[in-house]
């Protein structure tokens, strides 16, 4: 069998041709072309007669044997008759402008879906920078052949994601029904997602029939602005976080105020207990939570209303929930702790949207589980310091973005 042959079945890519080979102290180095003899425009894949020149272009592929192997073609750049201008040729084996195969990008991505950008970079032979970008054009061609993703949304969740040590923001638009991220753009302001409702169109935003968001002011005027029959459904975990928050603030208030070293010091080492749900305390924990009510009353009282606020959400009947959370919010505001008066203040004003949750059980959990896969990926060392990274390693890993990282079976000796 000739060498050419053995090598157009390794490399196993539609429509190439193989003319010849050569070692390199880099590598390999394969003489390929497309399997047509016209040029074919690589923006529209009209066939253009009118070549206009040609130059010498190489594209990594997967490596052979542990070499190196490029692939290496004159590329020609012709007049295509379809778009009036002069257009580099499209190959079988590579996207538009692309200095990597099909092959190549589609496992990077993949690996990058697994694994940490260094293993990516290190097991590629590749540079970290090339991986981002090879994630971004994966990305880009996914969801361009994946149908529109903005089609019969009905349930959505709006939430937003730090990174750059949270100086830096992206909002995010996640399906609840597909559970997948929709929409992803850098801002957390309501014009930001003023963006995804013009995008989404009057037709589409009639759809909606809910919507799950934080009790962000600026994410409430644009959701009710751009949607206004759809239900507001208040993220019970964002809900729950304003009472974590005003029971932090309590104990660090009388932190503030305790006289002895001892006593601060004390009140100091709950901060972790009083965090933790109930199911994760231990018997040491529920001592210690029980000893406050002497010890510290206004922290006992604080973590009593955080630990009630729970619980009523955790209730499933509605008009149940309704009196409950009234008595709630009274109790808070008689309780002279200012942080939770604030807090009853605020959910008085959202109250319908916050008893949603108990009716629709829907909330940001799916979004919450997907900033946990995103956090994972931050951690990852993938250091974004640009949104559109970001973003396209969100599509990647939580936008059900599907790459295929093996060679399909060998194209035969046809
Ligand atoms: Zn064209």
């Amino acid at each position: 069998m000739r060498t050419t042959t053995v090598l157009r079945v390794l490399l196993s890519i539609q429509d190439l041709v193989v003319r010849n080979f050569q070692f390199e102290a880099t590598g390999l180095l394969v003489d390929v072309a497309p399997g047509w003899q016209i040029a074919r425009c690589g923006e529209c894949g009209t066939r253009c007669r009118a070549v206009h020149d040609a130059r010498e272009r190489r594209w990594r592929h997967h490596d052979l044997a542990g070499m190196t192997l490029y692939l290496r073609y004159r590329i020609r750049r012709a007049d295509c008759p379809s778009c009036k201008t002069v257009k580099t040729e499209k190959v079988p084996w590579a996207a538009n402008g692309a200095n990597f195969t099909y092959d190549f990008e589609e496992r990077v991505a993949f690996l990058a879906q697994q694994s940490s950008k260094t293993a990516v970079a290190t097991l590629q032979r590749t540079a970290w920078r090339t991986v981002g970008m090879i994630i971004r054009r994966v990305v880009a061609r996914s969801l361009e052949t994946g149908g529109d993703r903005l089609d019969d949304l009905r349930f959505i969740g709006v939430d937003e994601l730090s990174y750059r040590r949270h100086h830096e923001y992206v909002t995010v638009i996640v399906d609840h029904e597909r559970s997948r991220i929709v929409w992803a753009s850098k801002g957390k302001s309501a014009a930001t997602l003023k963006r995804f409702f013009d995008d989404l169109g009057p037709e589409r935003c009639e759809k909606l029939e809910a919507v799950t968001l934080d009790l962000s002011a600026a994410y409430i005027k644009a959701v009710s602005e751009a949607t206004p029959e759809a239900k507001l459904i208040f993220d019970r975990f964002h809900v729950q976080r304003l009472a974590q928050d005003a029971l932090d603030d309590t104990r660090r208030d009388e932190v503030r105020e305790a006289v002895t070293k001892d006593q601060k010091k004390a009140l100091k080492s709950m901060r972790w207990k009083l965090q933790k749900s109930a199911w994760n305390l231990t018997d040491a924990d529920i001592q210690d939570l029980e000893e406050l009510e002497r010890v510290n009353y206004p922290i006992f009282r604080a973590h009593m209303l955080k630990e009630s606020l729970v619980s009523i959400l955790d209730g499933r009947q509605i008009n149940v929930a309704r009196r409950r959370l009234k008595n709630w919010i009274a109790d808070a505001r008689s309780s002279s702790l200012v942080h939770f008066a604030r807090v009853a203040a605020t959910i008085e004003k959202h109250l319908d949207g916050v008893l949603e949750y108990v009716s629709s059980r829907l909330s940001n959990g799916r979004t919450e589980g997907l900033n946990g896969k995103i956090r994972t990926i931050t951690r990852r060392s993938f250091g974004f310091h640009s949104a559109s990274a970001l973003i396209a390693m969100i599509f990647l890993c939580c936008g059900g973005v599907h790459v295929t990282p093996a060679h399909s079976a060998p194209s035969g000796f046809h």
